[in-house]
């Protein structure tokens, strides 16, 4: 088992793919699921940011590859984030927690913009923050965003949800049945592996930073609130 960081304030990401539920759009009954178990650490006293992908609907190197110009399509992946930050405020909201979106491209009839100090100060407050439409940036994901905002809120940790494998491995486990599961890593070790599971970018950034990273899986039962409380499950990614 790994030495899980305790944690007080984190910074989840929770990838798109998980909000369709398998396929393209929301499913309302999964993203629900997701929300009742932010809540539950919420009232554990955990202070929770969120960053939420697109790839249920968009992703923008997908669509370059078909021929739209890459940085459109970026901007388009981007705005799919947001439809998945306003879904997961409505069900937080129903579950009793107040929760605000910020959006790095400004949108103010949906969305705060994004204001470092500001969403520090909903957290202090016992508020979800949710952070949607990326960095506003092409050429970026969602994974290293939520590497620049974990670092920016000072969260204690950023805690990656992947969907489809519940760990780090030393290679991609749905390919080589040979490949070996990691309690915990070392940035570096990731880096030279060349481990796709997180960008490297993303990875690279917390090594600079030596901020505490847990790769886990969405599949398990209940994980989100078990990794939000602290529970080792997944691998510890470490400096
Ligand atoms: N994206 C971007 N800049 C950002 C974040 C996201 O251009 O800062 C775009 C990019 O096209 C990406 C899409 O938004 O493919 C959806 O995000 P991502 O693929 O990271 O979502 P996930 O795989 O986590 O669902």
């Amino acid at each position: 088992a790994n030495d899980g960081p305790d944690v007080k304030r984190v910074l989840l990401k929770l990838s798109g793919e998980v909000f369709g539920g398998g396929r393209t759009g929301i499913d309302p009954d999964v993203v629900n699921g997701i929300a009742k178990q932010v809540a539950e650490a919420v009232r554990e006293g955990v202070q929770v940011a969120i960053v939420v992908g697109g790839g249920n609907f968009f992703r923008g190197a997908e669509l370059s590859q078909r021929g739209m110009e890459r940085s459109r399509a970026d901007y388009i992946g981007m705005l799919g984030t947001v439809m998945n930050a306003l879904a997961l405020q409505d069900f937080c909201e129903k579950q009793g927690v107040e929760t605000r979106v910020q959006s790095a491209i400004t949108m103010g009839q949906v969305a705060e913009p994004y204001i470092p100090r500001r969403a520090i100060r909903h957290l202090e407050k016992g508020r979800v923050v949710i952070f949607g439409a990326g960095a506003g940036m092409p050429y970026f994901s969602t994974d290293t965003v939520s590497a620049q905002r974990a670092l920016e809120i000072k969260a204690d940790a950023v805690l990656m949800s992947k969907s489809g494998v519940d760990a780090v491995y030393s290679a991609d486990p749905r390919v080589d049945p040979d490949a070996i599961r990691f309690d915990e890593i070392t940035f570096s070790e990731a880096l030279r592996l060349g481990l796709k599971v997180v960008d490297a970018a993303a990875f690279a950034l917390c090594m600079e930073n030596r901020l505490p990273m847990v790769v886990f899986g969405m599949e398990g039962e209940g994980n989100i609130a078990r990794v939000l409380r602290g529970e080792k499950i997944g691998t510890l990614v470490h400096a």
